[in-house]
C-alpha cells in the first residue's frame, strides 16, 4: 500500500468508500473468529496428551506416596525436573498448583499482609495514604495490572523498549521514591510485544540501587523456553541477583501452562533461601500441599529438560505458520502505508499492533461488529487507559490457520478504515 499521507482528500473518500464495501461482504460472512486471548490450539493440547493417560505408578523416588497428604514445596523430582530446565537450585523452588498467576497474586498479597523480612505489610502504606507502587512496562499483560487494581497498589506506566524497559526512567524512580515497591517483568518474547530482556537490562534490574530496601522484581518467566523462529537467551537474574547483593530482590515465576495443559499444568515460584522460607510459612496456612499426582504426571511425561525443549519445538512447529501468516500479512496489506506498526516477535503468544493515535477502541469496534473478536481496547495498560488508543494485541494462536487468515483480512480492513476515518476527521478539523 502506497504511504497513506501521498493521497488527496478525494483518493482518501474513494478508498474508504472500497473499504466499507469490502467490509460489508465480510460481515455477511457472519463469521465468528477469535483473536482475543491467548490459548492454544486443540492441536498444541494434543502434544500432551500423554499426560492423560494412567500414571506408571504414584510412589516417590525416596518412598512416599504421591497419592497423600504433604510436600508442601512440592516433590523432589519435579523441583529437580524444572530446577535443571531453568538452571535455579531445586533447593529454592516451590511448586504450586496450576497457575502460576494464582501465585502471584499470593506472594503479593503476603506481601500486603505480612511484608518481608520484617518490613512494614504493603497495606500499612496504604491506609497512611502513601500506597506501594508498581512500575508497569507498557504494554503488558492485563492480568499483572488487575492484581495491582485489586490489592490497591497504584501502577505507573514505564516505556517498553525493544531490549525491556525504559532503564534510565526504572532506576530513577526507584532511587527517588521509596513507595515503589515493584516492577513487573515478562522477560522473554512478552506479552503482548515479544520483547526481550537484554544481558545489561537484566543487570541493570538486579544491581540497581533502590531507595525501598523490600523493593521487589516479579519475574513473569511465562514464555521462557517459548521461541518459534529464533532461541533467544536469557541472563540467569537469581544468580545475578545473588552477584549483586541483592538475593532477595527477586520473585521467578514459570508454568507449564503453555507447554502442557493451561489449566491443568504446574506452575512454580523461585526465589532467595529466605524469601522461599518465607514464602514457605505463609502458605503452610493455606494448604498442605498442591497437587503431587500432577506435579509426578509431569514428571513421568517429561522425564528430562531435554524432552520439555523438544517438545517446545513441536509446539513452535505448529505455531509457526500462523506467526508467518500474521506477519506476511500486515507486511503486504499494511507496510508503508503509514497506518500501523507492529511488533515481529521471536517466539511467546502474540503480536502487537499500533494504529493511528486514537484508532484502536474504532478498528476493534469495527472488528467486533464483522464477527472478529480482539482484546479489549486499553487492556494492555494499567487502568485499562492506552494513553495514545493505539495498542492492539492480537493472538493468532487459537484459530485454526484459515479462520486466522479470513480473520486478519477482516482485521486488516478495519484497521485501514480507522485510520482513514481518523485522517478525514483531521482534515476536516
Ligand atoms: N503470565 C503471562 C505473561 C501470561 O501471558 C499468562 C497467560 N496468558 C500467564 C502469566 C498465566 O499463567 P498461568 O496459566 O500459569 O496462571
Amino acid at each position: 500500500m502506497k504511504p497513506i499521507a501521498d493521497y488527496s482528500e478525494n483518493q482518501l473518500t474513494a478508498l474508504l468508500s472500497q473499504l466499507k464495501t469490502q467490509y460489508k461482504e465480510a460481515q455477511a460472512q457472519k463469521l465468528k473468529l477469535n483473536m482475543a486471548r491467548g490459548k492454544p490450539a486443540a492441536t498444541q493440547l494434543n502434544l500432551s496428551n500423554g499426560l492423560l493417560e494412567k500414571m506408571e505408578n504414584y510412589t516417590l523416588a525416596d518412598g512416599t506416596d504421591a497419592r497423600n497428604y504433604g510436600i508442601l514445596e512440592g516433590i523432589p523430582e519435579c523441583r529437580e525436573l524444572f530446577g535443571r530446565l531453568l538452571d535455579v537450585p531445586p533447593g529454592q523452588i516451590i511448586i504450586g498448583g496450576n497457575s502460576s498467576l494464582n501465585m502471584m497474586f499470593d506472594v503479593i498479597s503476603f506481601l500486603c499482609l505480612f511484608g518481608t523480612g520484617g518490613s512494614k505489610p504493603w497495606l500499612y502504606h496504604k491506609y497512611c495514604n502513601t500506597p506501594v507502587k508498581f512500575l508497569c512496562p507498557v504494554p503488558g499483560y492485563d492480568r499483572h495490572f488487575t492484581i495491582c487494581e485489586e490489592l490497591g497498589i497504584e501502577m505507573i506506566p514505564i516505556p517498553l523498549g525493544e531490549d525491556g524497559p525504559d532503564m534510565a526512567l526504572v532506576k530513577k524512580l526507584v532511587l527517588e521514591d521509596k513507595s515503589v515497591k515493584g516492577i513487573w517483568c515478562v522477560p522473554l518474547h512478552s506479552n503482548p510485544q515479544g520483547v526481550c530482556y537484554s544481558e545489561e537490562v537484566v543487570e541493570q534490574l538486579a544491581s540497581m540501587e533502590t531507595a525501598s530496601k523490600d523493593f521487589r522484581i516479579f519475574w513473569d518467566n511465562a514464555y521462557g523456553i517459548h521461541h518459534i523462529s529464533e532461541e533467544v537467551p536469557l541472563k540467569n537474574i537469581i544468580k545475578e541477583c545473588e552477584k549483586h547483593g541483592n538475593p532477595n530482590r527477586i520473585y521467578y515465576f514459570f508454568s507449564t501452562s503453555k507447554i502442557s495443559f493451561p489449566g491443568a499444568g504446574v506452575a512454580l515460584v523461585a526465589s532467595s533461601t529466605e524469601n522461599t522460607t518465607e514464602l514457605k510459612k505463609h502458605m503452610s496456612a493455606q494448604t498442605i500441599g498442591h497437587d503431587k499426582l500432577n506435579q509426578l504426571r509431569h514428571v513421568q511425561f517429561f522425564k528430562t529438560p531435554e524432552n520439555i525443549l523438544h517438545h517446545m519445538e513441536k509446539l513452535a512447529g505448529d505455531l509457526k505458520p500462523k506467526f508467518d501468516m500474521v506477519a506476511d500479512k500486515l507486511e503486504k496489506d499494511l507496510a508503508g502505508s503509514g497506518l500501523a506498526s507492529w511488533s515481529n516477535p521471536k517466539g511467546g503468544y502474540f503480536v502487537s499492533l499500533d494504529t493511528l493515535p486514537g484508532c484502536a477502541r474504532r478498528t476493534i469496534e469495527l472488528a467486533e461488529n464483522a464477527g472478529v473478536t480482539l482484546t479489549k481496547a486499553g487492556a494492555a495498560y494499567p487502568y485499562g487507559k492506552d494513553p495514545k488508543d493505539s495498542n492492539i494485541r492480537i493472538a493468532p494462536t487459537y484459530p485454526a490457520i484459515d479462520e486466522l487468515k479470513k480473520a486478519m483480512d477482516i482485521f486488516i480492513i478495519c484497521v485501514k478504515i480507522a485510520g482513514i476515518e481518523k485522517i478525514l476527521e483531521n482534515k476536516t478539523k
